[in-house]
């Protein structure tokens, strides 16, 4: 079919995202000037909505290995023979530590991740409430975890103690999700966001791309986060771990993951699109372009089981875009933020005017 670019881009403003038959003709392009149209399409409705604000969140892994659990791209699970690091949970002051070293480096939404089916232990339970006070109380962060397979009755009790966003992947398409998890089914995924979607929680979830899917599973994917409704969308390449089913597959080109990116942005045009894990040796030079792809936020620091590249130039990178972080509301950001990647001060007013903040009470 035929696309017309300033159409999708009108309605992409408006916050309509584009339909199947958009999407399966977008991911089909493959001519340069086809390509560099979509994502000047993808830049535009960015910006509409965005503006020169991005989103960092950083993570704690304060719970790893020996998940019971079987994904065939994750090096913590117990079926596999991995180097990844096992441990039991971490206690509040070490994660509250991490928290504090991550807002230094610029990261504004706090997530803490734990492996394991879900997370419904007594002592587990208590740290992340522990944490999350004190992250709130002592940071300002937006605080963020993931836990697995959650269930209502936790999860109300975790956003109680100040869990604000909930991520939970649907890690990949419906028609491909029994090749990639074998010991839960893409419903279990479902009823985790909808159980957070429920309480009214922010609900962060996307997918690990580059694991053998299509690109019509893709768009599918696509179609299925904007029916949930989800309000980020984790954008993972993968980045395939020694030991796991996946070791050796490293199907992405750059240019496939910016048209990834960008597709996400016109399904979903006025969510939070944030490339994580993976995007270095995916992306490589191309991660200059994320965020003309489409994309506003970023993971800073590392990954779960894998390093990611120096902070210091993610900074670099936005600094030379003219993009800077979106602070969290009357939280100033720390010396170690270079001065062009500042946002325009915490004034309330100001950060109303746009849009980051309510209007402060007259
Ligand atoms: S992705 Fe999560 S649930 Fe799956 S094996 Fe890894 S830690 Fe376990």
């Amino acid at each position: 079919m035929g696309l017309d670019w300033d159409d999708i881009r009108r309605r992409g403003e408006d916050g309509i995202g584009i339909s199947q038959d958009e999407a399966l003709a977008i991911v089909a392009l493959t001519d340069p000037a086809d390509v560099d149209a979509l994502l000047t399409t993808a830049d535009a409705v960015r910006l509409h909505h965005k503006g020169r604000y991005v989103n960092t969140c950083g993570i704690s892994n304060a719970k790893s290995g020996r998940c019971p659990e079987k994904c065939n791209f994750c090096s913590q699970s117990a079926h596999f023979s991995t180097a990844a690091p096992a441990y039991t949970v971490k206690d509040a002051d070490t994660i509250v530590d991490e928290a504090r070293a991550a807002f230094d480096q610029g990261v504004r939404e706090f997530s803490i991740v734990m492996a394991g089916k879900r997370i419904d232990k007594e002592p587990e339970l208590a740290v992340l409430e522990q944490a999350f006070q004190r992250i709130r109380a002592e940071t300002g962060m937006q605080t963020c975890a993931s836990l697995g397979l959650m269930r209502k009755e936790e999860l109300q009790r975790l956003k109680d103690a100040g869990m604000q966003s909930f991520h939970h992947n649907l890690e990949t398409a419906r028609s491909y999700h029994d090749q990639i998890v074998e010991s839960h089914s893409y419903d279990d995924e479902v009823d985790a966001i909808r159980n957070a979607k429920e309480l009214g929680m922010y609900v962060c979830s996307g997918g690990i791309f580059g694991m053998g899917e299509s690109w019509a599973q893709r768009v599918e994917l696509a179609l299925d986060l904007r029916a949930l409704d989800v309000d980020s969308i984790p954008v993972n390449f993968l980045n395939p771990r020694p030991g796991t089913p996946l070791a050796d597959k490293h199907e992405l080109q750059p240019v496939d993951c910016l048209k990834i990116i960008a597709l996400i942005r016109l399904v979903l045009p006025t969510k939070d699109v944030i490339v994580c894990g993976g995007r270095e040796m995916n992306l490589m030079d191309e991660q200059q372009n994320m965020f003309k792809a489409g994309a506003n936020g970023v993971m800073l620091g590392n990954y779960l089981t894998t390093a990611g590249q120096a902070v210091a130039r993610d900074h670099a990178l936005m600094e030379s875009l003219g993009m800077v972080i979106r602070p969290p509301p009357h939280q100033p950001l720390p010396p170690s933020v270079p001065p062009a990647v500042r946002s325009e001060g915490t004034d309330p007013a100001r950060l109303a005017e746009l849009g980051l903040v309510d209007a402060p009470a007259k």
